[in-house]
C-alpha cells in the first residue's frame, strides 16, 4: 500500500481483488501499525474465497496474528465484509460490482460507481470475456487494467495469467468504447520501462500509465495527477 500517514489513518475499508501475497503484502502491516489507535474496525472486502486463504495461511497465529479476534480499547480491529462473486456491494458513496476475471486463482474486477460516474479496474487478469460483456452495458468513464510483464516474458505472462502489451492491445479490441480512457496498472516493477515502451509502440494515446505513490483525482474527464 503506497500512502501517506495521513492517507493511513482514514483507509478504513479495504476492497481485496484476490489472495496473491502482491495485494496483500501491506495489510498485516496496516493493521498491526495502527493497532492501539484504531476507533474503528479496519473492513476488509473480499470474497470468502480469499477470506479463508487469509485466516488459514496469514492471520493464522504463526505468520501473523488472527486480527479478526482482536480488540483494542475500542473495540475490534479488523473485520471481514465478505462479498459474493459476481454481485455488488457498498463501500460508503462507492458501489462496487465484482466481476469474475482469469487468473491463476479466483480474481475479481469490478466496476466502481458513484453518483455521476462508473470506472472499471481488472485485478490481476490474462483474457477475459464476462469483464468485456459486463462493460458493454455501460457507460465507463475510465479503464484500469493490469499489463504486469513485457511482451519477451509471453511465456511467462501465459503460465501466470497476466497480459503483456500484445495481449492488452488484443483484449482492448474486445473493449467497444473508444472514447474511454484506459490507464495501465499492477506492472512488475522490474518491467516497467520496457512495458511502457512496448504499450507506447501500440500508438493509442488512450493509453497511460498510473503510478504507485501518486495521487489522482477524477475530474469528471479522466484521472488527473494531484500529487
Ligand atoms: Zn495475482
Amino acid at each position: 500500500m503506497a500512502v501517506t500517514a495521513a492517507e493511513r489513518s482514514a483507509i478504513r475499508d479495504i476492497v481485496l481483488t484476490h489472495a496473491h501475497l502482491d495485494h496483500i503484502a501491506g495489510l498485516p502491516l496496516f493493521i498491526d501499525d495502527q493497532f492501539s489507535e484504531l476507533t474503528e474496525a479496519v473492513r476488509i472486502h473480499a470474497t470468502s474465497e480469499v477470506i479463508e486463504i487469509l485466516e488459514r495461511d496469514v492471520f493464522n497465529w504463526s505468520v501473523y496474528p488472527r486480527f479478526s479476534e482482536l480488540e483494542n480499547s475500542h473495540g475490534k480491529v479488523m473485520e471481514y465484509r465478505p462479498f459474493v462473486q459476481g454481485g455488488s456491494f457498498r463501500v460508503n458513496d462507492l458501489l462496487f460490482e465484482s466481476i469474475e476475471v482469469n487468473h491463476k486463482v479466483p480474481c475479481s474486477g469490478f466496476i466502481v460507481s458513484d453518483d455521476s460516474s462508473s470506472i472499471a479496474i481488472t485485478g490481476d487478469t490474462a483474457d477475459m470475456d464476462s469483464f468485456w460483456t459486463a462493460l458493454s452495458r455501460r457507460k465507463i468513464s475510465a479503464l484500469l487494467i493490469e499489463c504486469a510483464f513485457p511482451n519477451e516474458l509471453s511465456e511467462l505472462a501465459e503460465m501466470s495469467c497476466h497480459l503483456t502489451p500484445n495481449t492488452l492491445a488484443a483484449e482492448l479490441e474486445k473493449f467497444k468504447d473508444a472514447e474511454c480512457e484506459v490507464y495501465i496498472i499492477n506492472i512488475k516493477p522490474s518491467y516497467r520501462e520496457s512495458v511502457l515502451r512496448q504499450i507506447k509502440v501500440l500508438n493509442s494515446p488512450r493509453i497511460r500509465d498510473l503510478q504507485v505513490g501518486k495521487t489522482y483525482e477524477w475530474t469528471g474527464e479522466s484521472l488527473g495527477q494531484v500529487s
